[in-house]
């Protein structure tokens, strides 16, 4: 990633991270424009590794790109084919199968893909019998174009086909074209235990849900990954418990909007659900309580929350147990009201401003983030200081910011005009970006002279003798490593912070 302009942020971490998403030109910087954002850009394109079941001699190669759900698929993934005996490689170059899970969420992240399918040519050369498949949402986005397009390719699968895949590796290895991009109303995979593959074997994420049912304007997610369906709780609890019992400390539950999961047998929620089905189902508070209650130690966080759907009850439950995380990633995109109409969200900014209110008055201590996107169809500089104005009265910790990007066959595409010029987006986009870089580092300093419960997930990427964790309203906290392991729970009081980072030692 080509990094230009951004000495000042050097070494800090986080912040500094986002804030090179932004200031840099290169297109293949990956960025999302919906709302599972918990990604790691230091995985995107990484290869997987698994241990395959009875050894079938042929060596798989697995990539993703995209949100952190594309990477949950990819466990899914690798679980059904490490059951086929599959071995997995990180060299592309001595694959038999070659998988590329893909994101359609911006044009950057397509083009990444396409560029990255030009290194796979070297693979067929070498050994024509390769077979070299597209996942995910770019796979279900273009369908069958994808393989007029790009000719190298045999296989394209869809998010909700992945149990097919042994069946379209056969059919791919018998000299055809294979396709299966069907999205489903049932599937959750929820028989499926996924194979971990979270490199530091502390934290790890738990699909809860799949597809979206909201129709955002600017959003492909409902056309790629389908309606909104529930997965079985006790499955969730189940997968929950066994990661603890593996060692692992924290969960992630994750969907497009966690807030709307409700589960009463599968299906669809919003056809299928009778009131007296409404009644007795699960819903996300009562989910998230459940797993809580597998063990004090173990952390629950949860990705992404949505402002229309979020709950008072949902936030008394995150109060009530030490070990559900004090943070709420709560996406505004606008603080406009009717720019929020024409993004489709389903709630103004009062109302946002009122699911603030009742963050803050639950559970005070709580650290919020959100995203934003600027430049939206027809958004003028009075809508954008109405942005402005909300992001400076909440406060958030961090915020992930976007020049809006307009999506192919998505309802803004259709209804409404790209209409304000690139370089007012960029303009719009700074603004916000030096205002929440005061905003975050204001948030970072109050953490100073505190003690934090920090769960300790890695060795500190700048020492060697330092631990990296996170507190409970996802700061990072860095200390010297003294005689704690990873996995374990500290105590840390923070002496000082960078922007983004609380540095401390560790106290009983
Ligand atoms: S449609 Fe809206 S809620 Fe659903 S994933 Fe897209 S941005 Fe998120």
């Amino acid at each position: 990633m080509a990094v230009r302009n951004v000495n000042f942020y050097k070494g800090l971490g986080r912040l500094r991270q986002f804030v090179i998403y932004f200031l840099s030109l290169d297109p293949l910087i990956h960025f999302m424009q919906h709302e599972n954002k918990v990604i790691d850009e230091g995985k995107q394109g990484e290869a997987l590794m698994v241990a395959s079941g009875a050894p079938n001699g042929k060596k798989l190669f697995l990539e993703s790109y995209g949100c952190q759900m594309n990477f949950a698929d990819s466990e899914i993934v690798a679980s059904i084919l490490s059951k086929e005996g599959f071995s997995t490689t990180t060299n592309f170059l001595e694959a038999d199968v070659i998988f590329v899970n893909t994101c359609a969420i911006r044009e950057n992240a397509e083009s990444r893909v396409r560029q990255r399918l030009q290194d796979y040519k070297k693979v067929k050369k070498g050994n024509p019998n390769a077979i070299i498949g597209v996942l995910g949402c770019m796979a279900e986005r273009l369908k069958s174009q994808f393989l007029e397009e790009e000719k190298l390719i045999d296989i394209v699968v869809g998010p909700d086909a992945y149990r097919d895949l042994p069946n379209l590796i056969e059919q791919a290895e018998g000299g055809q074209k294979a396709i299966n991009v069907i999205l489903s109303k049932e599937e959750t995979y929820a028989d499926i235990t996924p194979v971990r593959l979270d490199r530091n074997g502390v934290s790890g994420f738990i699909s809860i849900m799949r597809g979206c049912d909201n129709m955002c304007s600017f959003c492909v997610v409902p056309f790629t990954r389908g309606r909104e369906r529930s997965r079985d709780p006790e499955s969730i609890v189940r997968e929950a418990k066994e990661a603890f019992d593996k060692g692992y400390r924290e969960v992630t539950l994750l969907g497009q909007n966690v807030d709307s999961y409700l589960y009463a047998g599968g299906g669809l929620k919003k056809e299928i659900l009778t009131e007296e089905q409404k009644a007795s189902a699960t819903n996300f508070a009562q989910l998230m309580e459940k797993v809580a209650l597998i063990h004090p130690d173990l952390r629950v966080r949860f990705s992404t929350s949505h402002p229309k759907d979020m709950t008072d009850d949902v936030l008394h439950i995150m109060a009530k147990y030490e070990n559900i995380c004090k943070y709420v990633h709560l996406p505004v995109q606008s603080g406009n009201s009717e720019v929020l109409e024409k993004m489709n969200r389903g709630y103004t900014r009062e109302w946002y401003l009122d699911r603030i209110a009742a963050i803050r008055r639950i559970m005070p201590e709580a650290g919020i983030s959100t995203d934003v996107i600027t430049g939206f169809c027809g958004e003028t500089d009075e809508q954008h200081a109405e942005t402005i104005s909300l992001m400076k009265e909440v406060g958030y910790d961090f915020a992930y910011m976007f020049t809006y990007s307009e999506r192919p066959k998505t309802l803004a595409e259709r209804k409404y005009k790209d209409d304000v010029p690139e370089e007012v987006k960029k303009k719009r986009l700074q603004e916000i970006m030096d205002l929440q870089s005061v905003s975050s580092a204001m948030r970072t300093k109050q953490g100073v002279g505190k003690i934090h419960r920090v769960l300790i997930e890695s060795e500190s990427k700048k020492s060697k003798a330092q631990w990296s964790g996170r507190n409970t309203q996802n700061v990072t906290v860095v200390f010297d490593k003294g005689n704690a392991k990873k996995g374990e729970y500290v105590n840390v009081l923070a002496e000082t912070c960078t922007l983004s980072t609380l540095i401390g030692r560790i106290v009983d």
